[in-house]
């Protein structure tokens, strides 16, 4: 499996890292050594002083489709919960500058935190999810999946011209406004509606 996400996907985000509103979606990938496993410990890691969270709705795709259409994108996802794209920061700010790839400030083992997933359907609807993540205990990020420049549907679609979508791949679709540093000892709990998906301590 492997992991594709979605940069500057919310307006106020962009915004907030001085970056451009892209008119395409901006895409970057995780190999599956990213992945946290479940009940894993979260260790701040050592080639970063500036550790930052990005809480994102996440995706799981289901079916397998290359060149998907917009129109039938939503057959190929079946689950949504709340994940984090750990990124370090400073690491990416010179990356950025030299304008390199982001892959040491972003696809690092155990950057990307998956909550549990749920169905899409009745409870989630996916032009109508709200979501959250509160840092010891209050609320830094805040977001709708109305909110975002690029609909699900368009993410898949976009993707999948590129890459080849597999069974088990997970979706990262942008993070909202309010991303920040997080120090050892923080607590971070992500939310989807008002169940927690994911909670985890940086070590
Ligand atoms: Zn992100």
């Amino acid at each position: 499996m492997k992991f594709l996400c979605i940069g500057r996907n919310y307006v106020e985000h962009a915004k907030e890292l001085g970056n451009e509103v892209p008119e395409e979606p901006v895409i970057f990938m995780k190999p599956k050594s990213a992945m946290l496993q479940p009940n894993s410990p979260f260790y701040y890691p050592e080639f970063t002083n500036e550790l930052h969270y990005e809480c994102e709705l996440i995706l799981r795709i289901s079916k397998n489709g290359k060149y998907v259409n917009e129109r039938n994108a939503s057959k190929y996802y079946d689950a949504i919960s709340v994940g984090i794209d750990f990124t370090a920061r400073d690491v990416q700010s010179e990356l950025k500058k030299k304008g390199l790839p982001w892959e040491k400030a972003k696809a690092w083992d155990g950057s990307a935190i998956l909550g549990n997933w749920q169905p899409i359907g009745e409870n989630f609807k996916k032009d109508d999810i709200r979501f959250k993540m509160l840092k010891n205990g209050q609320t830094v990020q805040d977001g709708h999946s109305a909110d975002m420049i690029h609909d699900f549907d368009k993410i898949i679609a976009h993707i999948s011209n590129y890459f080849s979508l597999n069974i088990g791949d997970v979706i990262f679709t942008g993070t909202p406004k309010g991303v920040g540093e997080c120090v050892v000892g923080d607590e971070l709990e992500g939310f989807l509606g008002e169940d927690s998906m994911f909670k985890l301590i940086v070590q």
